[in-house]
Parts: structure tokens; C-alpha cells; sequence
């Protein structure tokens, strides 16, 4: 991936450009909390927003957009299918719904948000048909494991664009990564900052010291360096302008494998294989 500014992109493999940074919403109240992330990291280059239909907040997601004045073809909006709407039909309606209360006419994402057992063939073959009808410009999946994507593409038409996964310093996942990766399938880190707790970690904080960049910089930086797509949550102004400034400076190849030697395989959110929801 070759890394340039704010509003770099990588190529999904239907020639669709990825923003590798963007906004995550999940948790940022619809209305004017959202709204104004949305807004204020629009204006200031970001060009990619991450909510969910279970964010409950993608009417503030839609209102941000606008009031950004950034015109529409240069955003990419990416939601998700939650797992109670998950079936051919009600992932059809689950998306009207999704694009209305976004007030948009088109998607650039779409996303399986959890690979529920039984059903996800059925909903994938939903987004496919979204996709043929030009509705939504790239389809993924998020939280799968490689067990569940070869499943997947057993009786998929189109592979996946993307998979969204959990990714930080303490899960990295290589072996999944590699495959995403060799498979040219775009991977995305959620939870990048572990929801606030990379922190405390104290070799980010000598790295960070040396480039004279925050812990946040630098994890997220390191995402971007191993290819990996991001969204950072913040509806913090300055945090959202922090978490975008990761171009004046580079990770070193001995940084790189100090920060892979974090990873400790432990997840802060739930297990793509025993999950109850
Ligand atoms: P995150 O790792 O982005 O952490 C967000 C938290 O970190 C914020 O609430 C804030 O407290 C803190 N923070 C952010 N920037 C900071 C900074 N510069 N300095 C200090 N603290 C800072 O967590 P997340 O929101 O869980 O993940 C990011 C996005 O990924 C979500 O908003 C959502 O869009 C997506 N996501 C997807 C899934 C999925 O199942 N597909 C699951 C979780 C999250």
C-alpha cells in the first residue's frame, strides 16, 4: 500500500478506491455528536466513515456528510447488516432502510457485520444482488475467520472486497492477514486504539517519543505501514485531527517488529467463532 495523505486510498479488486483512513462512529450518539465528528473530519481531508445499522446512529452519519459540504462522490460510506436482519430478503430491506435513514441514494460499502452460522450464505448472496443493481459500489464481510471466508467462497459469485476485523497491537491475526491479503482481500482494522487501552503500553511510548508523535499516531500509523486499513474512533475534534496526522513521519522496519511483538492473540471484543448475538 503505498501510503500519501489523508485522502490516500487502496484498490479493492473491482478497481473501487479505498480511503485507508477513516472515522469510526460506533458509540458517537446520533445528533449532534455525531454529526459534528462526521462534519469536522470530513473538513479537515478525511474521506471515509464507518457506521453500522446497530450504531444507531447512521440518520447523524447522513446530516454530517451534508453539513460537510464535501461532495458526495468524494465520501465513502461504508454501514453494515446487523445479525437479526441477516436472511436474503430482510438484508435486502435492512439495506433500504440503512440507505434511507442515511439519506443516500448509493452505498460505497456493505458489510456482513458478523458471520452468523446458517444465514451468511444467504445474506451474501443479498449483497451480490445489491452490488449487480449498482446500489452499493464494493462488498465485504467483517469478523470473519479464514474458516469462514473459504466457506463463504464455496458458493459466493464475487469475493469479498474487504473483511473487517478487530486489529491492534495485543491481535494481529498475521496468519488471517496474510490470507486477506494474498487473496486480495482489503483488511480493516476495528477497535485499532483497543477502545483506549494501547496506552499503557510502554513500547509504544518509546516509540513514540523518538518520531515526537503521540501512541495513537504511531499504532495507527503502523496499521497503514502493514497494509492495513483503519478506522480510529474519536467525536473529539482535536483527537479526530490527531488520529489523521500520521504523514509527516515513518515507521522504521525495527519499530514495525517491536509493535508485532506485542501481539498476545487477546481480543477486546467477541470471538468470530462463539459469539451469542
Ligand atoms: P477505537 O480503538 O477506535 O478506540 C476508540 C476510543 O479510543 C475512543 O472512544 C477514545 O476514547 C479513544 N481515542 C481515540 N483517539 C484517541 C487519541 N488520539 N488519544 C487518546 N484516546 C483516543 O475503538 P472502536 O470505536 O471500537 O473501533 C473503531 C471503529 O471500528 C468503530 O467506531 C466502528 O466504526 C468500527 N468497529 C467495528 C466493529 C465490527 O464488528 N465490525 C466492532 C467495533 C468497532
Amino acid at each position: 500500500m503505498k501510503i500519501t495523505d489523508i485522502k490516500g486510498t487502496v484498490p479493492l479488486h473491482n478497481g473501487i478506491k479505498m480511503p485507508y483512513l477513516g472515522l469510526g462512529v460506533f458509540q458517537s450518539q446520533n445528533g449532534a455528536e455525531v454529526i459534528n465528528a462526521v462534519s469536522h473530519a470530513l473538513k479537515i481531508g478525511y474521506r471515509s466513515i464507518d457506521t453500522a445499522s446497530f450504531y444507531d446512529n447512521e440518520e447523524g452519519v447522513g446530516e454530517g456528510i451534508r453539513k460537510s459540504d464535501i461532495p458526495r462522490p468524494e465520501v465513502f460510506v461504508t454501514t453494515k447488516v446487523w445479525n437479526s436482519d441477516q436472511g436474503y430478503d430482510s438484508t435486502i430491506s435492512a439495506f433500504k432502510a440503512s440507505l434511507a435513514r442515511l439519506g443516500l441514494d448509493y452505498l460505497d460499502l456493505y458489510l456482513i457485520h458478523w458471520p452468523v452460522k446458517g444465514k451468511y450464505k444467504q445474506t451474501w448472496r443479498a449483497l451480490e444482488t445489491l452490488y449487480q443493481d449498482g446500489l452499493v459500489k464494493s462488498i465485504g464481510v467483517s469478523n470473519f475467520l479464514r474458516h469462514q471466508l473459504d466457506d463463504l467462497l464455496q458458493t459466493a459469485d464475487i469475493k469479498p472486497m474487504v473483511n473487517q476485523m478487530e486489529f491492534h497491537p495485543r491481535l494481529v491475526q498475521q496468519g488471517l492477514l496474510d490470507y486477506c491479503q494474498s487473496n486480495d482481500i482489503v483488511y480493516e482494522a476495528w477497535s485499532p486504539l483497543m477502545q483506549g487501552h494501547i496506552f499503557a503500553i510502554e513500547d509504544l511510548t518509546r516509540i513514540a517519543s523518538k518520531h515526537g508523535k503521540s501512541i495513537a499516531q504511531v499504532t495507527l500509523r503502523w496499521n497503514l505501514q502493514k497494509g492495513v486499513v483503519t478506522i480510529p474512533k474519536s467525536s473529539k475534534p482535536h483527537r479526530i485531527e490527531e488520529n489523521g496526522g500520521l504523514f509527516d513521519f515513518e515507521l522504521t522496519a525495527d519499530d514495525m517488529s517491536i509493535i508485532d511483538a506485542l501481539d498476545q492473540g487477546k481480543r477486546i471484543g467477541p470471538d468470530p467463532d462463539n459469539f451469542d448475538f
